[in-house]
């Protein structure tokens, strides 16, 4: 069930709602007003709650982080913005780790034959 407030126009509001919540981060009345107004000035339409702290090590890792911060859009727990820039580097990691996986193929063949 989307929130139940109303926007600026007197229509549903229609965003996710928090978890365990009836209303979504901007119209929840029990997020204190400063952390909303800081939110926004942040260019965030979410709470600035940071994605769990954990080591990404391999994909698996990765993996976790993404149906995570799947979630946590998904409740209006982090912004869009942040989700990709999540998504972005999280490619950017798999890639990383499959060039460097490449390089250690290689570096094994090249002492196996030399
Ligand atoms: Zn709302």
């Amino acid at each position: 069930m989307p929130c139940l407030a109303k926007n600026s126009e007197w229509l549903p509001c229609n965003a996710a709602p928090m978890k365990g919540e009836d209303y979504c981060y901007i119209h929840n009345p029990h997020v204190p007003e400063n952390e909303k107004k800081l939110a926004q000035s942040l260019g965030w339409k979410s709470s600035p709650v940071v994605v769990k702290n954990t080591l990404i090590e391999n994909a698996s890792d990765v993996a976790n982080l993404l149906s995570d911060t799947l979630n946590r859009v998904r409740t209006w727990e982090i912004s869009v913005s942040v989700a990709n820039s999540i998504g972005y580097l999280s490619n950017q990691f798999l890639k990383a780790k499959e060039v460097s996986e490449y390089q250690d193929k290689l570096d094994h063949i090249h002492r196996a034959i030399t």
